[in-house]
């Protein structure tokens, strides 16, 4: 009796909670960001308030805190295959990569309360998920400063650019050498979102908008989804922003100093958030704010480009939904894979632009002419933009790719993206083709920790190979096609080979000893009178050769059975022709 008196006294008297769902940003001064811890206390807050909504520690980040997932999904369902299964679509938001670039941490939290509060707005989510990852830098989000954004206006403090590792995580969607991209490609390959957008700020020449896009390069998408892209997402987009007042422009990755003799398309290699995720057909978005423009005003025009991003993808939620499985369709029997672009410089559209005049003046630092954009003379113009890509190289796929057990960073990452593997049962020999690598460049200092190779040129031989029980074989018949071949192929712009992971079959372990080896070359060039007349006609042909007794030797030596088999010998083989294999 006391305690049923008590309890609806206290009903009557506190009435339901109503949590305080305002954002930092909202109780600052429009030029201030939510730290890291203010923005997952807030996402505690909202997921306490709502059943809609729920936030789970997904794994580990360098920083040695988990890197969250918030989950907005109205009908409560928070299972990625059964949502899938319902034919709803995924958005999946990443906020803070760069966390001196926060916009995206301050306009997604008031975007994922205002959709679930507003009646209109929440209806939209009827067919659509949000999965947001609130800070994907921790560690640089922890290591917050007023300075490193040199020349962006506001807000008054933020995050750095490197992580824990001092690492730039737009850079490490393959070589995945920081644990906040494990755990993103867990969340990417578990959720499989239809549409990622990853909201940053950008640098650079001065204009009128707001709001820049850089969309997955539409040569590098599946040409069912560059179809519907280009044609009608990205046109919605558009117009929806200058019905907001933000008309877009694509990112101003200019030609020449500045926006006036044109812009390029971003051609984002797999190394990228949206170069990687289009491997899976998922259409990505790299939205940048104009760095010079007021904090406030950069947090609406991204709220704004999200807000239509919903209602597309709303609107379209179908034709997505089927443009995606198609495509994931032509994924598992592509043939051909392209593994590096360049751009066409002889197709070029106009789009309009609104920019500021540039112009020159005697720097004060050093006396030489300096560029200014004169904010006194805006202008509008069309300009020139350059968006069409062409294959540098293209590979037919292989049945299947053998990787020895021995590269197991190499599995490892494998099975991070749920590529199936199979594993041989017994020891084998199996004639399969074989690349040598001819040659390479290496930049002379560390990229991202690495030592990153390009230009690969191969030499494919087909010759028996040696395998061990437990050495796997990747078959390419898999949604993983696509990311399989980047990864493996040489020749990719972002393959396993560029970023060092094979960098030991780059040198010989075994030499001679110059004055004993000399008797066994003249031995091996009197039985093989083919090799001695091949070494006469390199001499004749190449003066330094001529000259070069240690080089003459060496060429003996690399011509005879006492030159190792595997330098140089790329340790993945490609089986060409499906045959039985102890499996
Ligand atoms: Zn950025």
């Amino acid at each position: 009796m006391f305690t049923t008196l008590l309890l609806s006294a206290l009903l009557v008297t506190a009435g339901p909670a109503k949590p305080d769902l305002k954002t930092p940003f909202e109780k600052g001064n429009g030029n201030q960001t939510a730290t890291y811890a203010e923005a997952i206390d807030w996402y505690q807050k909202f997921d306490a308030a709502y059943d809609e909504v729920k936030m789970v520690p997904y794994g580990m980040t360098d920083a040695g805190r988990p890197l969250h997932l918030v989950i907005v999904s109205t009908d409560k369902d928070f299972d990625p295959a059964s949502i899938h299964r319902k034919n709803k679509r995924i958005l999946l938001i990443q906020n803070g990569i760069h966390p001196g670039e926060p916009e995206g941490i301050d306009a997604t939290m008031m975007l994922a309360r205002d959709y679930l509060q507003n009646k209109k707005l929440r209806k939209q989510l009827d067919n659509v998920v949000l999965i947001i990852i609130p800070v994907y830098n921790i560690g640089g989000a922890l290591n917050r400063n007023s300075h490193t954004r040199t020349n962006q206006n506001g807000p008054e403090s933020y995050g750095f650019r490197g992580n824990a590792r001092n690492l730039d995580l737009n850079r490490d969607y393959i070589k995945t050498d920081s644990r906040n991209a494990q755990t993103f490609h867990d969340i990417f390959r578990e959720w499989n979102p239809d549409v990622f957008m990853d909201n940053h700020t950008s640098n650079g020449a001065d204009y009128q908008h707001v709001m820049t896009l850089i969309p997955t390069q539409h040569n590098k998408m599946n040409p069912t989804l560059a179809t519907y892209t280009t044609g009608k997402m990205l046109p919605a987009l558009y117009e929806g922003m200058k019905q907001d007042k933000y008309p877009m422009v694509p990112y101003m990755n200019t030609k020449d100093e500045t926006p006036d003799n044109g812009i390029i398309g971003f051609m984002e290699s797999p190394r990228y958030d949206t170069g990687y995720t289009t491997l899976y057909n998922t259409i990505g978005f790299v939205p940048e704010t104009h760095m010079l423009k007021p904090f406030n005003q950069r947090v609406d025009a991204t709220y704004k480009l999200m807000e239509n991003m919903i209602e597309t993808i709303h609107r379209d939620a179908d034709e997505i939904g089927e443009a995606r499985a198609k495509a994931n369709q032509q994924t598992l029997v592509q043939q051909q894979f392209p593994l590096g672009w360049k751009l066409d410089t002889t197709q070029v559209k106009q789009i309009p632009f609104l920019g500021y005049e540039a112009k020159y003046k005697p720097s004060e630092v050093s006396g030489a002419e300096r560029l200014y954009y004169d904010r006194k003379s805006p202008y509008s113009k069309m300009i020139d933009y350059y968006d069409e890509f062409v294959p540098t190289v293209t590979v037919q796929k292989p049945v299947a790719y053998i990787v020895p057990q021995a590269w197991h960073e190499v599995i490892d990452r494998l099975k991070q993206d749920k590529v199936e593997l199979k594993q041989l049962t017994k020891d084998t020999t199996i004639a399969l083709d074989s690349y040598y690598i001819t040659d390479y460049k290496t930049v002379p200092r560390a990229y991202e920790g690495h030592y990153l190779h390009s230009d690969v040129q191969l030499r494919t031989e087909h010759m028996p190979r040696h395998f061990f029980k437990g050495d796997y074989v990747v078959y390419l018949n898999q949604p993983t096609n696509r990311f399989v071949v980047e990864v493996l192929e040489p020749q990719a712009t972002d393959s396993y080979f560029n970023w060092n992971f094979f960098d030991s079959i780059l040198m010989q372990k075994e030499y001679y000893s110059s004055y004993v080896f000399e008797d066994l070359a003249a031995e091996i060039l009197k039985q093989n009178p083919a090799l001695r007349k091949q070494l006469e006609e390199k001499k004749k042909a190449d003066a330094g050769f001529a000259k070069d007794p240690r080089a003459q030797l060496d060429f003996v030596y690399r011509h005879s059975p006492h030159y190792e088999p595997t330098h140089m010998l790329y340790p993945v083989a490609r089986l060409m022709q499906d045959m039985e294999l102890p499996l």
